[in-house]
């Protein structure tokens, strides 16, 4: 089966789990399944519990969103385990609440009753490692293919399961930090590139290696570079275009930054407005009249970030200065009508129309 065909089937899977109303309590949450998931081809499959309220839920990406999501996406940072190469899903596709209206775990009868869509996942990835993130995770592997294995015996071990190996990890939400440190799930995530690194190296080809692959401090060069009160959807558009022509210019991307399709295009997964406050100290996040807007402090933003050698190459910033220069004033409908006139982009939207298909969150690739 192709990558087209691939994505194909999972836009299915994903209308059927949109239309599916098995467990009563997850009648308002839509089911977290989408091309925004990640690679349909990855060699590894994380499986989370259940998308949290304020993160998948809203956000529609796995683990993207909220404080559980925040501290995933740290893991996968920390270790260079890039969201290109994985697959991410939630053993119930939907968010699950308690009668105040908080994150609740996933019953048995829930986990049974997705089961049957996390299988079709596996099989359609066909990963050769999935990782189970979280006690529910890992028991609700088992309605797909029994196993013994218990999260506070077998974390960080690797073993055979449905054909491929299961390791098994803790859920990076603060809660589950009381049983694991955030230090010791990194040592899981080590363990995890390990065994990544494993699988990928009977493979052919790898991407270009980015040139700075230091998101923070280039989102702070263009934070600082731009125009006042940079908008974030201008940043991730300034971003997107200069990842284009580090392309042209060199053959290889500025960061390995994962980013999708959105409805307004491209958008930076790394450039949540958390993420951002986190990386860059220096920059201030404020919301006017429903727009996000970023502004550098007074101070040297480099000053106060956590990146104090901004040690960014002088291709990155000769890139970065050209595409202010080119599109820093710019609106934000001629913005988007510049990044729409970028070979990736216009690869996408040739698609949908020979497809007849929306392919929003789909990951945007450079190469
Ligand atoms: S959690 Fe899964 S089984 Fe339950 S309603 Fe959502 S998609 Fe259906």
């Amino acid at each position: 089966m192709n990558t087209k065909q691939h994505d194909l089937e999972l836009m299915a899977l994903s209308s059927e789990a949109a239309k599916c109303n098995l467990c009563p309590r997850m009648s308002q949450s839509s089911a977290v399944l989408s091309l925004s998931n990640g690679n349909i081809k990855a060699p590894v499959l994380f499986v989370g519990e259940a998308p949290g309220r304020m993160g998948a839920d809203r956000s529609m990406i796995p683990f993207h969103g909220d404080k559980a999501g925040h501290n995933f996406e740290d893991l996968l940072a920390q270790v260079g385990i890039n969201r290109y190469s994985i697959f991410v899903t939630n053993a119930a596709l939907c968010n699950p609440r308690d009668s105040k209206g908080n994150n609740a775990t996933p019953s048995q009868t829930e986990l049974r009753n997705c089961s049957t869509f996390l299988r079709k996942q596996i099989e359609l990835v066909n990963p050769k490692l999935v990782v189970s993130i979280g006690g529910s995770s890992l028991a609700a592997l088992s309605n797909i293919d029994e196993h013994s294995l218990s999260l506070r015996e077998h974390v960080r071990t690797i073993h055979p399961w449905f054909g491929r190996k299961l390791i098994p990890a803790y859920h990076p939400g603060q809660r589950a930090m009381i049983h694991r440190s955030f230090a010791n799930q990194l040592s899981d995530y080590q363990f995890i590139a390990e065994q990544i690194g494993r699988i990928n190296k009977s493979k052919r080809k790898s991407p270009a290696r980015p040139i700075d692959n230091d998101i923070a401090s280039l989102a702070s060069e263009i934070i600082s570079s731009a125009r006042e009160n940079t908008s974030l959807f201008a940043l991730h558009k300034l971003f997107y275009l200069a990842e284009c022509e580090a392309i042209k210019r060199t053959g290889a991307r500025l960061t390995s930054a994962y980013v999708i399709r959105q409805k307004d295009g491209p958008y930076f997964v790394d450039l949540h407005p958390y993420r951002i406050k986190k990386a860059i100290p220096g920059v201030r996040v404020r919301i006017d009249n429903d727009v996000i807007t970023l502004k550098a402090d007074d101070t040297d933003l480099f000053e106060n970030t956590t990146h104090p050698d901004n040690t960014l190459s002088s291709i990155s910033r000769e890139i970065i200065s050209d595409i202010i220069a080119k599109y820093g004033d710019l609106d934000s409908a001629s913005l988007k009508r510049m990044v729409y006139l970028t070979k990736p982009m216009k690869k996408i939207l040739r698609r949908e129309k020979a497809e007849k298909v929306n392919l929003y969150n789909q990951p945007i690739e450079f190469g």
